[in-house]
């Protein structure tokens, strides 16, 4: 059917083009204010090691609008890269965080991973700011970490690098994001300052069903164990994938088989759910 009405597909397509143009435009010009109204929140998910249990967080950001709707940071993230609104963002998250993490004794005990974007790390403004706000906080460095996807990290690899030196001149932790997507080097991978990789999902999605996906996990978390870096799995949903991951001596799972990600108030009761959970794992 679309090939017989060509003429009349293309002019569909170009109206969607636009339609996702306006859309981008109005999110981006939504952000300002969505700010302001404080139409963002954080959640929680727990990074759980599987002989200490669920002792790390990640930090995900979400955005409610009464406009707009619920709205993907995967959708935001982006327009908010492009349209230079990102560091305004971060520094809420960092600032929100940080106050949360002083009210709330169950998150104050565990490490708590934020993403930051490239724009963000290649700003020195915003590492001083950031500097700052940790001893403002009074946060142990060492319970705080940053993630920094793979790809970003390898585009921009000197001044990343000075960030990163910096961060962990001070104690806190980076870890590498959607490692495997990235095409790194592996002679750049042994210059990595980062103390952790995270397995990009996609690798995890077929982890039973596909030998290849399988052997390239393990040869991950043996090049980390070489290079003597911490592995993480993210998107970890069944437990014959928990299984795998955990005989192949991967340090730390993520994903909906532990917990979505969560508000702060319900941390503290799926901590203990969590290690209930491990504990199944161990008897059976
Ligand atoms: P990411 O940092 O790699 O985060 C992992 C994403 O996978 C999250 O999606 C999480 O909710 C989702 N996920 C976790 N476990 C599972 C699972 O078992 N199955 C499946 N299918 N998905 C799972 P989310 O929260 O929608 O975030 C998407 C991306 O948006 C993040 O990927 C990150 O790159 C970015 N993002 C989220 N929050 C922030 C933020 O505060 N700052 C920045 N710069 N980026 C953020
Ligand atoms: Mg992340
Ligand atoms: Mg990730
Ligand atoms: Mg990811």
């Amino acid at each position: 059917k679309a090939k017989a009405n060509g003429r009349n597909q293309y002019v569909i397509f170009a109206d969607s083009m636009s339609e996702q143009q306006q859309r981008r435009l109005q999110i981006a010009n939504a952000i300002d204010q969505a700010l302001i109204e404080n139409e963002f929140f954080i959640v929680y998910q727990a990074k759980v090691s599987p002989t200490k249990g669920a002792i790390a967080m990640e930090a995900l950001l979400r955005w409610k609008s009464p406009t707009l709707g619920f709205i993907s940071p995967a959708e935001f993230i982006p327009i908010a890269e492009q349209s230079g609104k990102i560091t305004d963002l971060t520094t809420w998250l960092i600032n929100n965080g940080f106050q949360t993490l002083k009210q709330n004794k169950a998150l104050a005990n565990c490490i708590i991973s934020f993403n930051l974007s490239t724009f963000d790390i290649l700003k020195p403004s915003f590492l001083n700011s950031l500097i700052d706000k940790i001893h403002q906080y009074e946060i142990s460095p060492n319970l705080l970490e940053f993630e920094i996807t793979e790809s970003i990290y390898m585009e921009n690899f000197i001044l990343a690098n000075l960030f990163i030196k910096e961060i962990k001149a001070l104690g806190c932790h980076i870890a590498l994001d959607d490692f495997g997507t990235g095409y790194s080097s592996l002679s750049y991978l042994t210059q990595v300052s980062a103390d952790t990789l995270k397995i990009d999902q996609s690798f995890i999605h077929n982890l039973q069903r596909s030998d290849k996906d399988r052997q390239i996990v393990e040869a991950i978390i043996r090049l980390a164990k070489t290079l003597n870096l911490t592995v993480c799995a993210e998107g970890v949903e069944t437990d014959a994938q928990y299984l795998i991951l955990k005989q192949a001596g991967c340090d730390f799972i993520q994903g909906y088989l532990f917990s979505k990600p969560l508000e702060s108030h319900l941390i503290s009761d799926q901590i203990n759910k969590i290690n209930q959970q491990l504990n199944l794992y161990t008897i059976n």
